[in-house]
């Protein structure tokens, strides 16, 4: 007999869901991670034999999962939750949250907030996150410390923010920032033009040239509104999307964000185009910015990912509840029930935000080889029984909460339901201070 092969970890669990193969729950399994890496998913009997663990986790009652990717936030808005609700996008961005933000945005804010963003989206299972906000280095060296997996789009507008005076300095900056993280396995540094509406086409065409000889990705708000889509129309003569593949910005390497009012010339572009599509249904819903076609947008081949958007407009980061709101939207959006059933929403929240962001070759899926960014959802609960179908209680019974252990490259982020990389009470105290400084 072969002498056992060492590991540092094995993770057993009642069910695993590896999102690849697709459609598939397997049963008392076990992985086994080395070096960060997943080694192999074999059945509990055969892992005993086969490993020896330096470190062996029983999870009886859970489910294990790819860990979420939320592929589109604004991590430190966070601190900002609930400061303005019920109101349409343009006003709720023009006379509450730009002002706020004029006043209180600086690298410490955008740390803290970062933080608080984290943790929460650590707690209900995400283990990747994209990120656009101003001081981008800070949220950088956030997850950095955090050992969270993110990408960080570093924003690029025609005026002046706190983070800088205009294009030519967050050009500077944040090719910097891509410079100093080049080496890091767990940032990726792209492109963040904030949206077609707050740019103009020199700047946008400067985005699409460099973001191709950098290999790098693009990230971009688009057909949020029926209005940008109208104002588009009467400023330039094309739709937004018309404009952005105009100038040479749309391809494998663009992440579409929101896509509402989407029409076949739309889908077309984007089909053709290999461009992503990043849904966020709940932000959409309580700006009443409009719906997302997924479904069609699926059937085209188009890749399809999940986010929350900033804490602000949503008012969560818990990208499992985004799951059941993007699988109750298709349904109604569509006239069909099943429409994005509950093994599509999952993916579209692990693999399909792999692959916007271009990491498919490393996350998104449990298979040999992909790096161990892992979440294990115990499902002993009440109000998860009887258990069926592990995937449907995850997409459908809001599993956010019971998120037990979180893995990012096989280091845990949670254990038993405490944090390990940052600290939860401070996080609390120190938003309540920021509480206090903004509504002041
Ligand atoms: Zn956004």
């Amino acid at each position: 007999m072969a002498a056992p092969e060492t590991v540092n970890l094995l993770i057993k669990a009642r069910w695993i869901v590896p999102v690849v193969p697709e459609n598939r729950v397997f049963e008392n399994c076990a992985l086994a991670i080395r070096g960060g890496v997943i080694q192999a998913l074999v059945p509990q009997s055969e892992a005993d034999k086969r490993f020896e663990a330096e470190q062996v986790i029983n999870l009886g009652n859970h489910v294990l999962m790819p860990g979420l990717v939320n592929a589109h936030g604004h991590a430190a808005m966070s601190l900002l939750r609930g400061i303005a609700d019920d109101l349409p996008l343009k006003e709720w961005l023009h006379d509450h949250i730009w002002p706020a933000e004029g006043q209180w945005v600086n690298e410490d804010m955008v740390r803290d907030g970062t933080e608080l963003a984290m943790a929460e989206m650590i707690r209900s299972g995400t283990t990747c996150f994209s990120d656009m906000y101003f001081f981008p280095e800070q949220a950088a060296q956030a997850a950095q410390q955090a050992h969270m997996r993110a990408q960080i789009a570093f924003p690029i507008l025609d005026f002046a923010t706190a983070w800088g005076s205009g294009p030519e300095e967050y050009f500077r900056k944040g090719l910097a920032l891509h410079d100093d993280f080049r080496a890091s396995n767990l940032i990726t540094v792209g492109f963040g033009p904030h949206s077609p509406y707050t740019m103009s086409d020199e700047p946008l065409k400067r985005v699409a040239t460099l973001a191709q000889e950098l290999d790098a990705p693009i990230h971009i708000h688009l057909h949020e509104t029926a209005k940008e889509v109208a104002e588009s129309l009467e400023q330039h003569g094309k739709r937004p999307t018309q404009r952005l593949a105009d100038l040479g910005l749309l391809s494998p390497l663009t992440q579409c964000v929101h896509m509402t009012q989407v029409d076949d010339t739309d889908v077309a572009l984007l089909s053709e185009s290999g461009a992503h599509v990043v849904h966020c249904p709940e932000s959409n819903l309580k700006l009443a910015s409009g719906f997302c076609p997924v479904q069609t947008l699926l059937d085209a081949g188009i890749n399809v990912a999940l986010g929350t958007d900033g804490a602000a407009s949503n008012n969560d980061l818990d990208l499992m509840s985004e799951m059941k709101t993007a699988a109750l939207l298709a349904k109604a959006v569509s006239g069909r029930a099943e429409a994005l059933d509950a093994h599509s929403a999952l993916r579209m929240a692990t693999l399909g935000g792999a692959r916007a962001l271009g990491l498919e070759d490393q996350i998104g899926s449990l298979e040999v080889g992909k790096a161990a960014d892992i979440t294990a959802v115990e499902l002993s609960e009440l109000a998860a029984q009887p258990v069926y179908n592990p995937v449907s209680q995850l997409v459908y019974t809001n599993s956010g909460h019971r998120v037990t252990h979180v893995w990012v490259a096989g280091r845990a982020v949670l254990l038993s339901r405490q944090l390990q990389t940052l600290n939860e009470r401070e996080l609390i105290g120190k938003s309540r201070w920021w509480r206090q400084q903004i509504s002041q």
